[in-house]
């Protein structure tokens, strides 16, 4: 009783210090159990196929080739990609308020797309293994969660994944990547991560998850590592996506 009484004060306070409002619009949501209002979830711009076969860019061509313009340079390490929405400007301020502005309570709506995404591209699809992208320790003392991981949490409860967080170590941290060419992007994330644990990647089917693909080269990487270390299949993917109307 006590205990709850602590939980709404310091509810309370929070409210008072961050208003619950929409990350999208700025909504007033503190009467609303989701943290995204209703009109911000019907402006999410779904990506349509037909995709590139590898990176899952939208394409206009149905048999188009397995690899397309948008597809990390070098090759991809990865089998295959796919995103569930649009990097558009209401989804850059959604994740920017998850991943920077504290609002941790955005993992459970993101992990609604992200399964809409599971059963949409992957149905019938056999991981042994969900894997999200490493944040170097570092970034994670900052910044306190990972965010894929935390999304996983609940994409866990809701479809019953085995979720492998420490498979994968991000060992040195990467620059922001914006400004850089593909090679520069693939130069950057090369070495990045290590396997903690090869018995547990060999022969074996991974998804990795994260927030936003924008040059796909980090998710690239990891899937490298993978590879490296015997994993038979590995996919990806993520919420959002950079695409060549709406770039990162
Ligand atoms: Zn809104
Ligand atoms: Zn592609």
């Amino acid at each position: 009783m006590i205990g709850h009484s602590i939980a709404s004060i310091s509810r309370a306070v929070l409210d008072l210090l961050y208003p619950p409002v929409c990350p999208g619009c700025g909504a007033d949501c503190s009467e609303e159990s989701d943290p995204i209002c209703s009109e911000c979830w019907h402006r999410l711009i779904y990506l349509r196929g037909p995709f590139c076969r590898t990176c899952g860019h939208p394409t206009t061509e149905i048999h188009g080739p397995a690899l397309c313009d948008n597809c990390p340079v070098p090759q991809p390490a990865f089998d295959r990609c796919r995103s569930v929405v649009q990097y558009c400007e209401i989804m850059k301020r959604i994740i920017h308020a998850y991943k920077f502005g504290g609002r941790r309570c955005l993992a459970k709506p993101l992990s609604r797309l992200l399964f809409w995404g599971c059963q949409r591209y992957y149905a019938g699809e056999r991981f042994d293994a969900i894997v999200p992208v490493p944040l170097h320790s570092a970034r994670l003392r900052e910044r306190e969660f990972n965010q894929a991981a935390e999304m996983l949490l609940h994409l866990k409860e809701k479809a019953g994944f085995t979720v492998e967080e420490s498979i994968v170590r991000r060992i040195r941290p990467t620059e922001p990547q914006s400004q850089m060419t593909g090679m520069e992007r693939h130069t950057n994330v090369a070495g990045a991560f290590e396997i903690v644990d090869a018995s547990k990647v060999r022969g074996r089917r991974f998804l990795i998850v994260d927030d936003v693909l924008t040059t796909g080269n980090t998710v690239s990487e990891v899937a490298q590592v993978l590879k490296n270390s015997g994993a038979q299949f590995v996919s990806v993917l993520t919420v959002a996506r950079a695409t060549a109307n709406h770039p990162s």
